[in-house]
């Protein structure tokens, strides 16, 4: 916030900012410096964790799986959110340990949950764009799916449209590998990106995720209503499962649910919840 209202004024005061604006630059890239360099450290010192939102049916609530989100103790500052410090991980690279960390964790993680028979608990695990730009990435999904005992079926990744649009075969290949092993994809934020809607035929795709920004308008605002409607209509034409998440109020599971979407998660069901408490959540859970 400040360094984006100092820039304003840099802009605004024209040569007379100048200075005040460069200055301002390197304090914000000194942060980001310090930032990069506890990160590297976060995973080596124990400070990342992963948080399961649980995903139930419309229907009756029951949890059909959970979706792991990263959460970072950073000392000295408390909780960090993801939204923070996802994107320095990404342009630093740090993303490639990072991920190859929260992999193995959501892999033990259901290996422990489904490991004792009783109904299927798929984990989603998000996968950022730059994870698709190491070549290693397919045999490094199959080495820990190897190690942890985690079922491919156990195991559904999440990514985003953009990165469905480069033309890159290696994002091609990898779905398709994914696919041969046994795993399924999400599209997340579906519905926010450049979407041509062409390449949910040409990509392997399971699951549509309704970004959380359509979900809370369906109430208020009648085209947006729409919108998931017509949403809706292509995924059962197409034979996607469709999850809503950001549900947070029984106004929206309603409508949701008439529609015809059969999965949800949101606030209304669930805060995302440290591991711990996965196991001893009931089988149904109930909405508030
Ligand atoms: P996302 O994948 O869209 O994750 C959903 C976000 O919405 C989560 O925020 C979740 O806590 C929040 N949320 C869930 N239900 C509700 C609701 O009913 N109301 C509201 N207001 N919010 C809700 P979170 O955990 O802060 O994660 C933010 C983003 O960070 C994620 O967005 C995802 O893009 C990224 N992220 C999180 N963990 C990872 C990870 O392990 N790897 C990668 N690459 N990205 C991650
Ligand atoms: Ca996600
Ligand atoms: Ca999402
Ligand atoms: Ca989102």
């Amino acid at each position: 916030k400040y360094a984006d209202s100092a820039m304003y004024l840099a802009k605004r005061s024209g040569r007379r900012g100048f200075r005040f604006y460069t200055h301002d630059l390197t304090v914000e890239a000194a942060a980001n410096l310090q930032l990069e360099s506890q990160l590297r450290r976060a995973i080596d010192r124990g400070e990342l964790e992963l948080y399961y939102q649980p995903q139930v049916a419309f229907r009756d609530a029951e949890v059909l799986g959970s979706e792991a989100l990263l959460r970072w103790h950073r000392p000295g500052f408390g909780f960090i959110s993801p939204e923070q410090f996802i994107p320095v991980a990404e342009e630093t690279g740090l993303i490639a340990e990072i991920g190859r960390w929260v992999l193995r964790e959501a892999c033990r993680a259901a290996a422990e949950w489904n490991g004792r028979g009783g109904p299927v608990h798929v984990v989603a695990v998000n996968l950022s764009a730059r994870q698709f730009q190491s070549r290693g990435l397919v045999q490094m999904v199959e080495k820990i799916l190897a190690e942890t005992g985690c079922r491919p079926e156990w195991l559904e990744f999440e990514i985003t449209e953009s990165l469905l649009l480069d033309d890159d075969d290696t994002v091609a290949h990898a779905l398709a590998a994914f696919k041969r092993i046994g795993l399924s994809i999400a599209i997340d934020d579906f519905g926010t990106g450049y979407s041509a809607l062409s390449y949910l035929t040409r990509f392997p795709i399971d699951t549509l995720k309704i970004d959380r920004s359509f979900v809370q308008k369906v109430t208020t605002d009648p085209r947006h209503a729409e919108l998931v409607k017509a949403i809706l209509s292509i995924s059962r034409c197409l034979g996607h499962r469709v999850v809503a998440e950001g549900v947070e109020t029984m106004e929206q599971a309603a409508f949701l649910n008439v529609y015809g979407c059969e999965i949800a998660q949101g606030f209304l069901y669930s805060r995302p919840l440290p591991k711990r408490e996965i196991p001893s959540l009931p089988r149904y859970l109930t909405p508030h």
